[in-house]
């Protein structure tokens, strides 16, 4: 059996890239190759993790795994997503720094269960007993939950979360979890009442038909038959590998230990049955109305049992299926709605039930695993997933802050010290954000421009309107910029954009772009949803209550984002960073094949090659002159055993001492196998590589 003992003498490949000689695209890419066949699917970038899909289980997360990697230095052992847990861990724990976990990458390339090995390492590894082990218990059982009304199956993965998910999990001063915070921010809900060809929609619905007691199915009025609902799409309703049944009874499992009652579960499915029954209904135009723009229900029956579910007047809401009324200040118009409005006033009721059915159990949730005296805190972020645009736009910002932070904050580090340095180019993302959130003419203030002016508006006056104001953006192309002879691209069809994202170019087309931002639900159904019997609905539509109308527009949906991009932005900038960078072998969720092109292009959108140059040049380690004496004072003479003398404090002093007890670490240095220099900084720094 071969035993590996330490980063230097691992016979796969270079366990860390700033080792990796010679350093270029090409042997960066073979040396992941490599090490991929051989099982070893972690990397370093010093301390940056690359993580690769392997699309099986290995047996590298047993829990005697974490027992070797617990409290052992980073570099001791082979790369390993459990080292970085116990460096963040450890660092959260003793040296008091709050820690964030940024795992990025594509669709599919392992982000999710990344967070989850990170959440299971430190729960295994910190405090014991019975609370602790309760709030361990609720913590790690969120993830089934969410996952349940959260993830679906897409054409990348058949387990992809299609919402953003923040976490914070907090400990007291022992390093033993006390509770967390969870935060969502903005589910893909238009995947409730239509999925693209090949996914399927949120697993819940799955679950619920496949795993529930004919019982339970008979008391929320639901066929098991898939084929008997329009919102699930027939073609891929069975995934290979997914056993919803079983997946059922893991997520009723999980509700209780978190904490739900037994009536609030009951609630909750309530509502997940309405939904597919409102899918159910159908609208025909009125042959009685004159200029055919009325409409009728088809078929009552999916509304009444809708209706008994929900304990709403029939009535009620066939009227609210039925006509629209607009409050203005002073008059109450009502217009009658045609069979498309309709539909669309469906849909739209649908979308919002279930997303805010989402976000109330995200809230539940939080009460349950919330804590009042908050000390340390860890968190994670993870991929999210709404219309391409706005999942883009987060994964833009996560990755300037990976810009910042490694690239530029590094390279000026090493300038405000003094140190010799030849500048590493890079990419700079921020000319990107700024194209889509610039909040006098970015792509985002625009779009609300739009969809509060009065008049027509449609996708079409919006593209317009970009093709105006953003045409002479490098970063912009268009089919028809007014205003530029350079970006034009005829090549591009009719009513799109595309944008130049640091990742690669993406094709966005504007349909649905002012709809979908503006997030309109008629006020007939909030108030018909109101006046619900069952609560839980009520709680979900206050603005139905007809005490509190309110005339004023609510946020847009994209204004809304951006404002929880920016306070997640401002939240992690104050924590230390980790990262693991995903990356997915190939694109047939398969193992064993690593596409070389594929990750290549990964590689190069993440910036890890820039990564490695700038670690390289650099230094690995880096420690400020006080702790540095502090853990070494006893190695050289001059500065043991007298070595807090009269003289110290004399800068002088101070730094001869420092000078002795680099020549001396260096020495021991040189005697390792590792490329070693040792500096001492001008200002506030001592620097081993
Ligand atoms: P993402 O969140 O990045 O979209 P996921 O974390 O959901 O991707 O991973 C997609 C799928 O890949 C998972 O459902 C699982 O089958 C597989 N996978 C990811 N990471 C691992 C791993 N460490 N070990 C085994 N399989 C994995
Ligand atoms: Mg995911």
């Amino acid at each position: 059996m071969e035993v590996k003992t330490s980063l230097l003498d691992n016979m796969i490949g270079v366990g860390d890239m700033v080792l990796l000689e010679p350093l270029s695209e090409d042997s960066f890419i073979a040396n992941l190759k490599n090490r991929f066949e051989h099982n070893e699917i972690y990397t370093y970038i010093g301390s940056v993790v690359i993580s690769m899909n392997p699309y099986r289980s290995l047996p590298i997360f047993t829990p005697e795994k974490v027992e070797e990697y617990r409290n052992r230095n980073f570099y001791e052992l082979s790369p390993h997503i459990y080292a970085l847990a116990d460096e963040a861990y450890r660092s959260l724990r003793d040296q008091d720094k709050d820690q964030c976990i940024l795992i990025t990458g594509e669709s599919g390339a392992g982000k999710t269960e990344a967070s989850k090995l990170v959440m299971s390492y430190v729960a295994a590894v910190c405090g014991k007993g019975q609370e602790v082990n309760k709030v361990k218990e609720q913590l790690l059982q969120s993830n089934p939950v969410l996952e349940a009304f959260g993830n679906a199956k897409t054409v990348r993965n058949d387990n992809s979360s299609r919402f953003g998910k923040y976490m914070d999990i907090e400990f007291d001063f022992k390093g033993d979890p006390l509770g967390g915070v969870i935060s969502n921010y903005l589910l893909e809900k238009s995947r409730v009442v239509k999925q693209p060809r090949g996914e399927r929609n949120f697993h819940v619905f799955y679950q619920l038909l496949s795993g529930a007691s004919d019982d339970t199915l008979k008391k929320l009025k639901l066929d098991r038959d898939f084929s008997k609902y329009n919102y699930l799409s027939l073609d891929s309703a069975a995934v290979n590998g997914l056993d919803d049944a079983a997946n059922f009874r893991t997520v009723r499992n999980a509700m209780q230990i978190v904490g739900f009652m037994e009536d609030e579960v009951q609630s909750v499915l309530e509502l997940v049955a309405a939904v597919l029954k409102l899918g159910n209904i159908e609208f025909k135009p009125d042959s009685r109305s004159n200029g055919g723009d009325e409409s009728r229900i088809k078929d009552k029956n999916d509304l009444k049992e809708m209706c008994e579910l929900l304990g709403i007047e029939q009535s009620v809401l066939e009227r609210a299926f039925s006509y629209r009324t607009v409050e203005a200040k002073l008059e109450k118009v009502s217009t009658t709605l045609n069979v498309a409005q309709a539909y669309y006033a469906r849909d739209a009721l649908a979308k919002n039930l279930y997303s805010r059915l989402f976000s109330w159990l995200v809230t539940r949730i939080n009460e349950s695993i919330k804590v009042s005296n908050v000390k340390n805190i860890f968190c994670f972020i993870l991929d999210n997933s709404f219309e391409q645009f706005i999942i883009n736009y987060c994964n833009e910002k996560l990755q300037q802050i990976f810009i910042e932070l490694t690239l530029r904050e590094e390279q000026e580090e090493y300038i405000r010290e003094g140190i010799e340095w030849t500048n590493i180019e890079y990419f700079n993302n921020a000319i990107i954000c700024d194209l889509i959130e610039n909040h006098q003419n970015g792509i985002l203030a625009m779009l609300d421009e739009e969809c509060l002016r009065p008049g027509t508006v449609t996708d079409e006056t919006f593209l317009d309107k970009l093709n105006t104001i953003c045409a002479e953006h490098q970063h912009f192309e268009s089919r028809l910029s007014k205003n530029s002879k350079f970006l034009t691209d005829h090549s591009l069809p009719h009513s799109c954009f595309r944008i130049q994202h640091y990742a690669g170019k993406v094709l966005y087309r504007v349909e649905g772009f002012v709809d979908k931002n503006n997030d309109l639900l008629y006020r007939d159904l909030s108030q018909a949803m109101y006046k619900a019997t069952q609560s839980l609905i009520k709680q979900l539509f206050p603005e139905g209550n007809p005490a509190k109308v309110n005339l004023k527009r609510p946020p847009t949906a994209g204004s809304q984002f951006k404002a929880s991009v920016g306070t997640l932005m401002r939240n992690l900038q104050t924590k230390n960073p980790n990262y693991i960078r995903c990356i997915k072998p190939n694109d047939k969720k398969a193992s064993h094949i690593f596409t070389e092109s594929l990750v290549c292009h990964q590689v190069r959108y993440l910036g890890l090659m820039e990564n490695v140059r700038v670690r390289r040049a650099g230094y690995a380690f880096r420690q400020a002159y006080e702790p540095c004496l502090e853990r070494y004072k006893m190695l050289c003479k001059r500065t043991w055993p007298h070595w807090r003398g009269p003289l110290f404090f004399l800068e002088e002093r101070r730094r001869q001492c420092l000078q002795d007890l680099a020549t001396l670490i260096q020495k021991i240095y040189r005697g390792w196998k590792c490329r070693t220099q040792f500096l001492l900084l001008k200002k506030s720094q001592i620097v081993v590589s």
